[in-house]
């Protein structure tokens, strides 16, 4: 897994310096097909975005946005006081590419699997975004199950 580091810096989120002690980790998937890992920093690198996550992952590489102990605007809740959040990204066949699905999801557990080693996190810590709104602590999306 290789980690590209571009941090946001006029963000609104990454201005606003706020962080976090990660308690777990929030995975988002993008919603936007055709968008990739590497497309995201020109599209969120700006003012009045109103949100921003730790990294986006897809096929071929993770692009981390944030500090991992930075404060995120991703959930819409209280996660964002305690989870670490990164995108899955669609491509544009996403009901049909299998191969990019098992690439992508490959490379999401391995950036879950180096953020528990790192924040001594578990697997029972790991959370999409539809299950932090059954347990209260984000906002009302689905992803990524869909
Ligand atoms: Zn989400």
């Amino acid at each position: 897994m290789n980690i590209t580091k571009t941090y946001i810096t006029q963000n609104d989120c990454f201005q606003a310096g706020r962080t976090i002690v990660p308690k777990g980790i929030m995975v988002h998937s993008t919603a936007t097909p055709g968008i990739m890992a590497d497309a995201w920093y020109n599209r969120w690198n700006k003012p009045n975005i109103e949100k921003a996550v730790h990294a986006f992952v897809d096929d071929r590489m993770v692009c981390q946005h944030l500090p991992w102990n930075h404060r995120a605007w991703h959930a819409g809740d209280s996660a964002n006081n305690t989870h670490i959040a990164f995108e899955l990204c669609e491509p544009a066949d996403w009901q049909t590419n299998g191969d990019y699905f098992a690439a992508c999801y490959q490379n999401g557990v391995q950036l879950a699997a180096y953020l528990c080693k790192q924040y001594a996190l578990t697997p029972q810590e790991i959370v999409s975004h539809k299950e932090g709104y059954r347990l209260g602590i984000a906002s009302n999306h689905g992803d990524p199950e869909h």
